[in-house]
């Protein structure tokens, strides 16, 4: 699948899929099946995976394209999706003694059958996924763990998880393995239900993992080297990918404004909203402004991904940093400049402005990222 191709399935996805059903799963806080098995269907689900496993090879900037489109459609989806491919990026990049074990899941996902996510955060260390205070304990051919993760997008609809734990030796708070976790393993468990104030319908509940026994062949990274997997594989897809959930949520709103301003009339004026209210109308320009920068702002990103330089780490903390603000900043803009009818849910603009406050709470949080840059700026140490 080419890059345009990839994008269009996305587009028509979102149209077909996601678009008429995202209010009502918002409501209910219910998981979208259809739009994964949209998504697995279309062949998006493998989208980075290489051929031999059925993928299409992509790369960030097919895989940001296709993200903000889902999530302009359907922010909720659109994380799921971004969970899941930050999974997949992960098996890829594991130890090669995995490769063998690891193939039959790769084909699967390539085949659309199999939804994958990530589960770090934990109640012990909270927001700070880098160092879960769960262990992992030797047991014959593999670990055993227990471990209370306390979001975990996808909980109970995913086949399979990528968790973090301490290594049996491990000394430090980042001494970390990663493993993969099926979700059918025994002591595994969803263990509560999950209702936030937005991003609703991705099902990121707390799961419990009680002695689950995960086999050598399935330790994604050698013992102590789960820390530097985070930094160097999941925290450039994930601050990218949720930056393209932020651009898909601005240019929503964007939209869902413009169409408001031009719809509501002031009978008594003969005028549409836009029409009779220059305020209105600036409002709606720094929106798009924003939007538009933050648009040039994930290009760049994706050329530092592209080409990896000193300062791609930098634009990484600080992309996601920017993303999250701007996203709240511009939803909030939507929710005054349509009013009471934003205020009374007659639009989708309060939903827009609900999941646009998840980003800047998923860690790294943006008050994280801060300390991080202001860190590196200062030729401090990060941890
Ligand atoms: C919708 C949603 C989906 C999620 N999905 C997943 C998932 O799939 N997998 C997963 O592993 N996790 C997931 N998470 C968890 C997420 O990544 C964070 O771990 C979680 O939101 C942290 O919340 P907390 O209350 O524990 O934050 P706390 O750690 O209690 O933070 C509270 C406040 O302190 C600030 N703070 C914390 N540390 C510092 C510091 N060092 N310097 C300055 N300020 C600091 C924070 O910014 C925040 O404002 C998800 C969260 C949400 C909301």
């Amino acid at each position: 699948m080419t890059h345009d191709e990839a994008v269009l399935k996305a587009q028509e996805i979102a149209s077909r899929v996601l678009t008429p059903s995202a209010g009502q799963n918002d409501k209910a806080g219910r998981f979208s099946t259809e739009a994964i098995e949209a998504l697995g269907e279309s062949g998006l689900l493998g989208l980075l995976l290489p051929a031999e496993f059925g993928g299409s090879g992509a790369g960030p900037r097919t895989f940001a394209v296709v993200t903000a489109t889902l999530a302009e459609a359907d922010a909720s989806a659109a994380m799921v999706y971004l969970m899941h491919i930050l999974g997949t990026a992960t098996m890829l990049a594991a130890r090669p003694s995995a490769a063998r074990a690891l193939a039959p899941i790769l084909r699967e996902i390539g085949a659309g059958r199999h939804l994958s996510t990530l589960a770090f955060s934990e109640a012990g260390s909270r927001s700070h996924f880098w160092a879960p205070v769960s262990r992992a304990h030797r047991n014959g051919n593999g670990v055993r763990i227990s471990a209370r993760k306390s979001w975990v997008t996808s909980a109970g609809h995913a086949q399979s998880y990528v968790v973090s734990a301490l290594a049996p030796e491990g000394v430090g708070p980042t001494d970390s393995t990663l493993y993969l976790l099926v979700a059918e393993t025994g002591g595994f468990s969803v263990a509560g239900p999950w209702d936030g104030l937005g991003l609703r319908a991705n099902a990121s509940a707390p799961v419990a993992l009680d002695g689950c026994e995960v086999a050598m062949d399935l330790q994604l990274t050698d013992d102590g080297a789960g820390f530097p997997a985070m930094l160097n594989v999941v925290l450039p897809l994930f601050c990218l990918g949720t930056a393209a959930v932020a651009l898909g949520l601005c240019r929503a709103a964007v939209a869902g404004t413009a169409t408001h301003l031009k719809s509501a009339r002031f009978e008594h004026l003969g005028q549409s909203l836009g029409e009779s209210l220059p305020t209105l109308r600036a409002q709606l320009a720094t929106m798009q402004i924003d939007t538009d920068g933050l648009s040039a702002r994930i290009d760049d990103l994706i050329e530092h991904l592209e080409t990896p330089r000193e300062a791609t780490m930098l634009r990484v903390l600080e992309t996601k940093a920017a993303a999250g603000e701007m996203a709240i900043s511009v939803t909030s803009t939507a929710m005054r400049v349509c009013g009471g009818a934003a205020f009374s849910k007659h639009l989708s603009i309060e939903r827009l402005f609900r999941d646009a406050h998840a980003g800047a709470v998923m860690a790294p949080t943006g008050d994280v990222l801060r300390e991080f840059i202001g860190k590196s700026l200062l030729g401090m140490p990060l941890f």
